[in-house]
């Protein structure tokens, strides 16, 4: 059976396991620490926070950027819902806009269309998602953003290492945060980098680093210099002037959640990063075969040419009987996927007024798109066999 995506976990990752088990901490330990510093080394950014799964890392996102009832963000209909729902979670509007037909990221002009259709100040922020693995050129969002006040939270599930060039000749790698105010991953075993379940926020702005740390926590702190209560009530009897407050004392200042990740997860997650390289040079390397297989081939539309700083996440062709070679490929056992059904058209969010014909070039997209196998440890045979079957489909 030869999946579209699958995690590659090695001896080491075991032992480094079976190592952080046998300390005292599960949760809540240094390994986390070192983890997220680990993280936001690769990613280049300076703070990053380790949080329970991606949707996590999204909601304590929108936390931090305060979205509140009513308030207006975009995002694009292709991707994982988690990305818009996160807006719901806060009793958001998700407002989508449509992508470009030929990188399927969200289209920047789009955006813009809908900012200029209504007064300023009713959008709050966008949400572009590195779809696949292809960086969003966060340096136009990010000029979009400024002039209409808006923050941006990159979702980055798909492309740790991957990047894009700005206007100044700068490499920008995904979830720097040069550009966007947040971004965030995921760590389920179908990306880059898994631990089960897990995620991170990324950010180089103190002051969110630090209400992350606080939501993913129930909202308590224990910084001693923004206390709220008074000593003489964390004691509990009379104190003297500058008596400090005591050891157990904390307070919870905002509603927050536990999103906490765990000391193992963690140890996993540090030992997966120290191949992450590794494995993006083998999904650039099958993104080329494939590339190379399928050039010339009329009834294969790629998601353009082979780009650097493709993190390929998943390798998306469109055809069109998409259905035809989806149940051929599975008589043989290959489980290709389809990403993704358009966000605004599942139920939910039709149930909230979006129908079909909003989206038309997302809803285009989603009628011939099939994700072919993509991952580190697909070997060279099991690629041939999966070119050959969609050659031999399309010559039957
Ligand atoms: C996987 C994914 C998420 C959610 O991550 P989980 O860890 O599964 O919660 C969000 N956005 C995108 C684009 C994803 O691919």
């Amino acid at each position: 059976m030869i999946p579209y995506g699958k995690q590659n976990i090695t001896e080491e990752d075991i032992q480094a396991v079976a190592k952080a088990l046998t300390g005292d901490f599960l949760t809540q330990g240094p390994t986390i620490l070192a983890f997220e510093k680990a993280f936001a080394d690769y990613i280049g950014c300076k703070y990053a926070v380790a949080v329970s799964n991606g949707t996590a890392a999204l909601h304590l996102s929108a936390l931090a950027l305060e979205v509140g009832h009513g308030d207006k963000v975009i995002t694009t209909p292709i991707t994982f819902a988690a990305s818009a729902n996160c807006i719901r979670y806060c009793g958001g509007e998700v407002v989508f806009a449509d992508i470009e037909p030929d990188t399927y990221l969200l289209d920047v002009n789009k955006v813009k269309q809908v900012l200029q259709s209504a007064p300023k100040g009713t959008y709050k922020g966008i949400i572009p998602v590195d779809f696949a693995g292809r960086a969003v050129n966060l340096e136009a969002f990010r000029e979009l953003a400024d002039e209409y006040g808006l923050w941006i939270i990159e979702d980055a599930c798909h492309a740790p290492g991957g990047s894009f060039t700005d206007s100044k000749g700068q490499k920008q790698h995904c979830g720097n945060s040069n550009y966007a105010d947040l971004a965030i991953f995921s760590f389920h075993p179908v990306k880059h980098i898994a631990t089960g379940e897990g995620g991170m926020i990324t950010t180089n702005d103190e002051k969110l680093y630090k209400k992350l740390l606080e939501l993913r926590t129930h909202g308590i702190t224990r910084d001693t210099t923004i206390f709220e209560n008074s000593v003489e009530f964390a004691v509990g009897q009379p104190v003297n002037e500058n008596d400090p407050y005591p050891g157990w004392y904390m307070e919870m200042q905002t509603l927050g959640y536990n999103y906490r990740f765990t000391d193992f997860q963690a140890a996993l997650g540090i030992s997966q990063l120290s191949r992450a390289d590794q494995g993006l040079d083998r999904r650039r390397a099958i993104a080329k075969r494939y590339q190379q297989s399928f050039s010339g081939k009329p009834y294969i539309k790629g998601q353009s040419d082979v780009i650097e700083g493709h993190a390929y996440h998943l390798y998306v062709i469109e055809i069109e009987d998409r259905v035809g070679l989806y149940n051929y490929l599975r008589e043989h056992k290959i489980f290709a996927q389809i990403h993704y059904i358009p966000c605004h058209l599942m139920p939910y969010y039709r149930a909230l007024g979006w129908k079909e014909n909003d989206m038309p070039l997302a809803e285009n997209y989603y009628k011939h798109c099939i994700s072919l196998p993509m991952y580190p440890t697909l070997t060279d045979e099991e690629q041939s066999f999966v070119i050959d079957k969609i050659a031999t489909y399309f010559t039957k």
